[in-house]
């Protein structure tokens, strides 16, 4: 049965009119868009996903970069979507991502890092559930 992962292009990604080169990315490894929306968080809604990164000393930070535009709201799905993902975002800083990642070829700093990919099942059912009810994400 294929996974599922939950996929963000943050606000950078979105003001940078990259959506088509990540899709694209996505679409040429195997993975299908299950779902899709764009929405602008607010901040709330923002602290309510990190919420796992809450005692981090960057917490506030991310929080305002994450509602400060509109973000793409993205269920992937493949076999192995979640590595599969991961692999195709790279490192979280940009700077240590490998080459033809979408982090090493977008972004510009740890926290303006493009994108986010969810890092294994169990934050995969939270973070999908977190934005998408069943009847949005098609199989
Ligand atoms: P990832 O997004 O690769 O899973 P984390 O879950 O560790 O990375 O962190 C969540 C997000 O918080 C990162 O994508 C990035 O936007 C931000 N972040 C992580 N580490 C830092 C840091 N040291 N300084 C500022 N922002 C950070
Ligand atoms: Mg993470």
């Amino acid at each position: 049965m294929a996974e599922k992962t939950l996929s963000i292009i943050k606000p950078d990604g979105v003001r940078k009119n990259v959506i088509g080169d990540i899709i694209k990315r996505f679409e040429s490894n195997g993975l299908k868009v299950a779902a899709m929306k764009m929405v602008h968080l607010s901040r709330k809604e923002a602290e309510g996903f990190y919420a796992v990164h809450s005692a981090r000393p960057f917490f506030s930070s991310l929080t305002e970069f994450m509602s400060s535009g509109p973000v793409v709201l993205m269920v992937l799905k493949g076999e192995g979507a979640i590595l599969k993902n991961r692999e195709l975002m790279g490192a979280t800083d940009p700077a240590k991502a490998a080459a033809g990642t979408i982090r090493k070829d977008h972004a510009d700093s740890i926290e303006a890092n493009i994108v986010h990919g969810s890092d294994g099942p169990e934050t995969a059912v939270f973070e999908i559930g977190y934005f998408f009810s069943g009847i949005e994400i098609f199989e």
